[in-house]
């Protein structure tokens, strides 16, 4: 029996990120300064301080400038309001990227929309979600453009293809679809309250499943031969006592036979993220100084 391609999302994240640094070496030659990520996280939730503490140490390997700010838990709504107003008139800074999600006194959709929409490398700006949706550049979050980015190497030409896309939040769904659309597909957007989601899901070329169900998709709701993109990251009981272990949305064992290429967990989407936002601060200094690096980032 044939077996699906399994996608080197870490290998295709680690070049991503070598042109990346190609790219901001001669970015600082010719601008005499580094590009500069501003991280900024409010408390102490642990999943968000590894991401903080990898983000952090990506920019610094691409030689751009990290600078990180970590505010106490409690910190009240207008100061983090104010912090996010300095980093956008500071200068150093070219990109500005506030930790999701943030304590429920502060209100997630007024920080994003005080961030200014060029410095937005998260692309979560109204500004910057109304740009891609009009076909306009703008930053594109960095989940969905790693998973395109996958896609298209994987398969050229997108145009005409059908394309499911499972979940539709800000962050991934929405702008996954509009992307997809981007590139001439046939973008179904199913959700919660889809009805026959196997149905749906075994018409599609291409599925990308952005959910936060663990195993959700199985293998014969696929279409044979079609290209699965899992951006789910889900920790379950591992077989051993106490421990856990990371799966997708997709259930990779019955997928494995009938797909014609899946991204696996970890190691397929989850790397992209951090490699993008990285080419996505790099974009920003560019437009910033008027410098064009180089083409294929
Ligand atoms: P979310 O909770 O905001 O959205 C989930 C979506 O799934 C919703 O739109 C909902 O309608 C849909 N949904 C829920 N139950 C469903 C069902 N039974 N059938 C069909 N659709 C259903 O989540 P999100 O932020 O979009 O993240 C989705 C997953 O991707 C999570 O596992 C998250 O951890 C992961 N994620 C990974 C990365 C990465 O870097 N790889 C980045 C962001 C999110």
């Amino acid at each position: 029996m044939s077996q699906a391609a399994v996608i080197d999302g870490a290998g295709f994240a680690a070049g991503l990120r070598g042109r990346v640094a190609d790219g901001v070496a001669t970015f600082r030659n010719q601008a005499g300064r580094a590009p500069g990520l501003a991280v900024v996280l409010v408390g102490e939730d642990p999943a968000s301080q590894v991401y903080v503490r990898s983000k952090g140490k990506a920019t610094v390997e691409a030689g751009m400038l990290s600078f990180e700010h970590r505010l106490p838990a409690d910190t009240a709504q207008d100061d983090l309001l104010a912090l996010v107003r300095r980093l956008n008139a500071d200068p150093a800074v070219d990109g500005i990227l506030v930790q999701l999600p943030l304590p429920k006194q502060i209100d997630e959709q007024a920080v994003i929309e005080t961030i200014d929409p060029t410095k937005d490398v998260d692309g979560f700006h109204p500004v910057n979600a109304g740009r891609l949706a009009s076909g306009l550049d703008g930053f594109v979050p960095c989940t969905p453009l790693g998973c395109l980015m996958l896609l298209k190497d994987r398969l050229g030409d997108l145009s005409g293809l059908d394309a499911v896309v499972i979940g539709r939040s800000n962050i991934v769904g929405k702008p996954m679809a509009a992307l997809l659309l981007r590139e001439s597909c046939t973008v179904t957007i199913a959700h919660s309250r889809t009805r026959d989601l196997p149905e749906v899901v075994r018409r599609a070329d291409i599925v990308v499943a952005a959910v936060g169900r663990p195993q959700m998709v199985k293998g014969d709701w696929l279409k044979p031969g079609a290209t699965v993109i899992d951006v789910g990251i889900n920790r379950v009981p591992a077989a051993e006592p106490g421990k856990t272990r990371l799966v997708g949305d997709v259930d990779f064992d019955s997928a494995l036979p009938v797909a014609g290429a899946i991204t696996p967990v970890p190691k397929g989407v989850g790397p992209m993220t951090i490699a993008v936002l990285l080419r996505n601060t790099l974009v920003s200094a560019c437009r910033r100084e008027g410098v064009d690096v180089s083409p294929d980032l």
